[in-house]
């Protein structure tokens, strides 16, 4: 039951979000997620970053493509991470000299956090009932 203190997808998308910000609407937070907030690539394109354990990301990045933001009844929750066919952005890095292009598979960030320091903040949504 809703009793009004459950957060709703809707206003977790304004809190944290995982996908990269449209540079025509927000250049700062744009810039400022491309800088800090990208987990580096890693996986095949990348087996040498520091995330990496037997072949595989131990922060599970690439993290899948979501249309809308889902809260399961277990208090976790998938963000939403369009795919750039569905209106979602990528930007190009360069990464052991190879220009590779991110999409919203690789990060979530809170906008108010970030334009407030500017700087690299983990967050993660939490729920406790
Ligand atoms: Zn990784």
């Amino acid at each position: 039951m809703n009793d009004g203190k459950e957060i709703t997808p809707n206003r977790i998308d304004e809190i944290i979000s995982a996908e990269i910000p449209d540079i025509e609407i927000d250049k700062d937070l744009h810039d400022i997620v491309s800088k800090n907030m990208i987990h580096c690539p890693c996986g095949s394109l990348n087996n040498n970053s520091l995330c990496m354990l037997d072949r595989k990301c131990t922060k599970r990045y690439p993290r899948d493509l979501l249309a809308e933001t889902i809260t399961g009844n277990d208090g976790y929750l998938l963000y939403r991470r369009r795919s750039t066919e569905d209106g979602g952005k990528s930007i190009a890095l360069k990464v052991l000299n190879n220009t590779i292009h991110v999409d919203n598979r690789s990060t979530p960030y809170s906008p108010l956090l970030l334009k407030t320091y500017n700087a690299h903040i983990n967050v993660e949504y939490c729920n406790s009932q």
